[in-house]
């Protein structure tokens, strides 16, 4: 299952080599045009439970369709956005499609938990709880903990007591938050303790590293154990290969994610992933 077709790998393009991107100005509108032309789309890579094997849910990434260069990844246009108005049309976007999908998935009899990357100053807008509020009221069959938001440990910092009661805010709507590439940022643990995230998102490199380095290990552990006490959900991200999953699930993290799992897929694509994962009665990675 973790092979997957050409079509889902990304180019390798940098867009800021490219003439239209030579210019902030230029690349911008370029990205306009692509917004308006639906060039964008979400691919979602599956989220396991190693001890069982069931899909609890999908992480929501988005690509960029580009006519002549391809499928491009997230670094290569969304730096350009960042403090850009149409990076807050497409952050929007990207939230509207997740939660379309959830129901698109419902009525196929595919009940998945959608977690969505919300850039810090997405998150920090004014309008953005009102704003979801009003696009959930659209998706009224989506049930609460459907929809989690993937925010950056560094991001909601530095007012970390409005993004606090945004986050509760937004759990009284049914909408759930994950905390990113835990362990790379600045976790202080009076972080943690003031914000309300249910799950804790292992960093990939501590994943990647934990099997040869004792201290990315011990950092693994430590997350795991952070998680436990504060009573968070925790869940490994970059799992590659059947002896992560097995380390994990030794030191107590049940849920993982990776390309030993499955990279991530076009939409289309995930009701038969997860029969087949089913069917398999796989739980582990595969190498
Ligand atoms: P992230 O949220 O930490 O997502 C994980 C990244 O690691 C994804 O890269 C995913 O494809 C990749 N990955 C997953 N499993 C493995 C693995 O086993 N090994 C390795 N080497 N990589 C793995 P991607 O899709 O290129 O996204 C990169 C980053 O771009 C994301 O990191 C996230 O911060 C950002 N991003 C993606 N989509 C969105 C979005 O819709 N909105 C915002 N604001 N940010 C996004
Ligand atoms: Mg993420
Ligand atoms: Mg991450
Ligand atoms: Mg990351």
């Amino acid at each position: 299952e973790a092979k997957q077709n050409g079509r889902n790998r990304y180019q390798l393009f940098d867009a800021a080599q490219d003439a239209e991107f030579k210019h902030r100005g230029e690349g911008l509108q370029r990205l306009q045009v692509a917004l308006e032309r639906s060039e964008f789309e979400l691919h979602f890579q599956p989220k396991v439970n190693l001890r069982n094997g069931r899909v609890t849910g999908a992480e929501a990434l988005i690509r960029w369709r580009h006519p002549q260069h391809g499928l491009l990844a997230p670094a290569t246009f969304l730096p350009l956005l960042e403090g850009h108005v149409l990076g807050l049309r497409l952050g929007e976007w990207v939230i509207g499609e997740a939660l379309h999908q959830i129901e698109a998935w419902l009525d196929q009899g595919l009940r998945l938990a959608v977690s969505v990357n919300v850039s810090a100053w997405q998150f920090q807008q004014q309008d953005f709880v009102a704003q979801l509020a009003q696009m959930l009221l659209r998706h009224p069959r989506i049930g609460t903990g459907q929809l989690e938001l993937e925010i950056l440990e560094t991001s909601s910092l530095e007012n970390l007591q409005v993004a606090s009661q945004m986050m509760r805010e937004c759990r009284q709507l049914g909408v759930h938050f994950a905390i990113d590439d835990f362990g790379t940022g600045y976790s202080s643990l009076t972080y943690l303790k003031n914000l309300p995230a249910e799950t804790l998102k292992i960093d990939q490199s501590f994943v990647r590293d934990m099997l040869n380095d004792h201290e990315a290990q011990a950092i693994v552990q430590g997350i795991i154990g952070l998680a436990a006490a504060f009573k968070r959900q925790v869940i490994a991200e970059g799992v590659e290969t059947q002896n992560h999953g097995e380390r994990l699930l030794a030191l107590g993290c049940e849920l993982a994610q990776g390309y030993g799992i499955a990279r991530p897929m076009p939409a289309e694509q995930m009701l038969s992933w997860v029969q087949a994962w089913e069917a398999s009665g796989r739980r582990m990675p595969a190498d």
